[in-house]
């Protein structure tokens, strides 16, 4: 006999919810638990995730079966082709080991959760049981309502109600203990599933030799490296967050989207320590810096209980339907300029830079070039959400199809579409100093003064064009009015 717990989205042995509860079980009941990872090509692609995420987890699954194995629990990995053969695999596994229990922390993608709905009953009908249970929010969805009883879809009422919900379920801050070490049997019993290999990434997700050496120095992976990283922001940086979150070249964030979205590290820990630190001992009140970062901590789960209440935003939809009427342009010399970071606005150009050599760029960024593809380029918003999954380290469905939503005027509480950003003010309001940008155009690196925000206007002409780098595509105050437009005739034909 034994108990399983299925990892997925969770890849931390201290404070999973699914794996206490499975160890919790199976000290109860006298028998060994089996750790379970299925990795699943065909999910990942279904996924858009990008290759340097995949690296990201397959590496962090050996620093998991080795912290497992201290408590001998064996961390059993296997590749199923097939996405839609992995209920059965399971019931296979199950059924081999003798196990009756099988547990998991709940994804809220329509994909998932339906999934999910069915091994249930399935495992159900073959005498098993499948506990499936909410874990990757501090507030599980469907917990939080309006005073009219429906779900929210503005962010900041929803957030007092987050807050004041967490103040009086204070047992949400309660963190996990690591599961209970094997009885000794279990080494002998389960030899095979400790000697499991970590399979290489699949073919369609492989990263060339250049990019494993960059991205794995860029981004240790595992549950220590998160925890070692909260502490280090908390210590450091956490105080001046308010002040310095908006400016990409201050390194002012705590860099932790990476290990909140594979699960090295829970948002419940993110919370509680950065709580812990606060005076008041609140999420609200006291030091403003650790307020604010609880604030875009719980942006997460606000995204992530959007998709559950409104789950056709997984379907390639608009959240607004009378936004799917807007033409959108599919210029394919436009959309590359934005890919490779050659669109002649330093701003944009150097955040999708930071993005394809990273994996990862900046929030007030990632608004900047989002913003610009779909209101300066007038490109389907849909194109660059898929761009974004495809390159991030840190590619969240809920957030990305959030943010995107938000910065093209589309989405759950997002910006009026008539505020178009201006990506030369952004530029000199959030790197008055041009740091960001010399740092990821080299083109411009010589370039001094506020004419780094614009060299073809402000007298940089002769660096730049030395240099090779690109004129603007567009003319922001042209595309503008295009913008305002396309916007204004898409959603009176809806
Ligand atoms: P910090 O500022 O230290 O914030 C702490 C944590 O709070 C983050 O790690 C993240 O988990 C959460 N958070 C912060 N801001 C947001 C936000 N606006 N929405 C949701 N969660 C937030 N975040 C992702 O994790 N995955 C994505 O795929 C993603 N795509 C985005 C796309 C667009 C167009 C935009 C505008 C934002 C996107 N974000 C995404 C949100 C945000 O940009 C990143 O979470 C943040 O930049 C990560 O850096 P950090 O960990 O240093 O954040």
């Amino acid at each position: 006999d034994s108990v399983i717990h299925w990892f997925k989205m969770d890849l931390r042995h201290a404070d999973n919810r699914a794996l206490a509860l499975a160890s919790d079980k199976a000290q109860a009941a006298g028998v060994p638990l089996i750790c379970l990872y299925l990795v699943s090509p065909q999910d990942f692609e279904a996924h858009l995730r990008a290759p340097v995420r995949v690296d990201f987890m397959l590496r962090t699954l050996e620093v998991l079966k080795q912290d497992l194995a201290k408590l001998d629990i064996p961390l059993y990995v296997e590749t199923v082709e097939k996405r839609k053969k992995i209920p059965d695999r399971v019931l296979e596994l199950m059924e081999e080991w003798g196990a009756n229990h099988i547990y998991a922390n709940m994804e809220y993608e329509v994909d998932e959760l339906r999934r999910e709905a069915h091994m249930v009953r399935d495992l159900a009908e073959n005498g098993k049981s499948f506990e499936v249970v909410h874990d990757s929010c501090v507030v599980p969805p469907g917990n939080l309502a309006s005073g009219s009883g429906n779900q929210y879809a503005v962010y900041t009422p929803w957030y007092r109600t987050w807050v004041a919900h967490v103040h009086e379920n204070l047992d949400l801050l309660e963190l996990y203990d690591p599961p209970s070490k094997n009885a000794g049997a279990a080494r002998s019993k389960y030899k095979a599933l400790f000697g499991c290999p970590i399979p290489e990434a699949p073919e369609n997700k492989a990263l060339s030799d250049e990019e494993k050496k960059r991205f794995r120095s860029i981004w240790p992976c595992g549950e220590h490296e998160a925890m070692k990283r909260l502490d280090k922001f908390c210590q450091e940086l956490v105080g001046n967050y308010h002040n310095q979150r908006n400016l990409p070249a201050a390194n002012g964030t705590s860099s932790l989207s990476v290990h909140l979205a594979s699960g090295t590290i829970s948002a419940r820990t993110c919370v509680r320590v950065a709580r812990d630190r606060n005076k008041t001992k609140k999420l609200n009140g006291g030091n403003e810096g650790i307020q604010t970062w609880i604030s875009e901590v719980a942006w997460r789960d606000f995204y992530k209980h959007v998709l559950v209440h409104w789950p056709y935003i997984c379907m390639n939809k608009p959240f607004k339907p009378e936004y799917a009427n807007i033409s959108w342009s599919y210029d394919e010399d436009h959309f590359k300029a934005w890919c490779e970071g050659k669109t002649g606005f330093p701003i944009v150009d150097a955040a999708m830079r930071q993005l394809n050599h990273l994996g990862y760029m900046h929030n007030r960024c990632r608004m900047i070039v989002a913003s610009f593809l779909a209101k300066d380029l007038l490109i389907d918003w849909r194109k660059g959400e898929r761009y974004f999954m495809e390159h991030l380290v840190d590619g969240d469905f809920a957030s990305n199809n959030g943010g995107w939503g938000f910065s093209a005027s589309v989405g759950v509480d997002p910006q009026p579409y008539f505020r178009i950003f201006n990506p030369l003010l952004q530029s000199e309001k959030f790197d008055p100093d041009g740091e960001y940008i010399r740092k990821w155009v080299p083109e411009l690196a010589s370039v001094q003064g506020k004419a780094i925000h614009e060299p073809y206007g402000r007298g940089a002409e002769a660096a730049a064009k030395k240099n090779g780098y690109p004129r603007p595509i567009v003319v922001h105050k042209e595309v503008r009015e295009k913008a305002l437009s396309a916007y204004k005739d898409g959603i009176s034909s809806g």
